[in-house]
């Protein structure tokens, strides 16, 4: 099986930092949900505002939306009001689907990630409303900007965890900085050097005149074209050694032979 990249995470990365909360949710489900939306990308820290929903941390639908992510939907602490939510915070950002006359600055969820992915003094919280309601005014009046996700005009109001969902995926990405780390599954040769691939180039060329694909006293763009291909490829030796092998071969095929006739 191919390993998954891993990631450390340093104490004062996002994960360690943002702060999920959710006010007076109605569906116990949801909460389980947004649990497992928020374990899937790393983050772990749940606070719920006067929830409407009896017994949320332990509510059947709440644990069975959670699956895996029981830990966080568990660990999650009850406040009765935002301001005990926000403790401790020095960041707050309202999520709605709603633009209101009298807001804070209206951010995306990659422009927020972004921010609170390089300011590692930064203690935030993302504070999504009621699945009905959605935030009361005097909330999104004291959060620092608001996060709406651009949607569909239409039908622009998600889920509560799948907007959850789009946050901790955005904030994961910004944490990560370029996202996952392809780069490191799988093999990886040495990047061939400059002479190597010089080397290869001029091995090539011969071998394509040998062959009269390629016309010496007519060579059009053919190398310059070969070499634009190659230099996107990001060549290691191994694979230039190939390339000679197939040069070299080539060659002594035609060898004994005249190169057909290019008309
Ligand atoms: N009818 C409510 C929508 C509630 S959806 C309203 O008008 O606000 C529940 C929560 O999901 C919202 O309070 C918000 O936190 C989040 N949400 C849903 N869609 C969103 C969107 N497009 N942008 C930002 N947050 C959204």
């Amino acid at each position: 099986m191919i390993p998954t990249a891993t990631v450390t995470s340093p104490n004062n990365s996002l994960f360690s930092r943002l702060r999920f909360v959710l006010v007076e949710t109605s569906r116990a489900g949801n909460v389980g949900s947004v649990a497992r939306a928020m374990k899937t990308m790393g983050f772990k820290e749940l606070v719920l505002v006067a929830p409407k929903c009896a017994d949320p941390l332990n509510d059947p639908e709440a644990v069975a939306f959670a699956s895996g992510a029981i830990d966080v939907l568990q660990n999650a602490r009850i406040v009765p009001d935002i301001k005990d939510a926000l403790d401790g915070c020095n960041f707050a950002a309202a999520v709605s689907a709603r633009l209101r006359e009298f807001s804070p600055p209206v951010w995306t969820p990659r422009a927020f990630s972004s921010h609170a992915a390089s300011q590692q003094s930064l203690v935030p919280a993302v504070v999504f409303g009621n699945e009905r309601v959605g935030l009361p005014n005097h909330i999104v009046e004291a959060c620092n900007v608001l996060i709406n996700i651009p949607a569909n005009p239409d039908y622009s109001s998600l889920n509560l965890s799948q907007a959850a969902q789009v946050l901790a995926y955005e904030a994961r990405m910004a944490a990560l900085g370029d996202g996952i780390d392809a780069g490191s599954v799988g093999f990886h040769g040495d990047a061939a050097s400059v002479s190597q691939i010089d080397g290869m180039y001029a091995h090539l060329e011969q071998a394509l005149v040998a062959i009269g694909f390629l016309n010496a006293d007519n060579p059009k763009k053919l190398m310059p074209r070969l070499k634009r291909l190659f230099a996107r490829t990001g060549l290691e030796t191994e694979e230039v050694n190939i390339l000679r092998g197939i040069a070299r071969a080539i060659m002594s095929s035609t060898a004994n032979n005249t190169p057909p006739r290019k008309d």
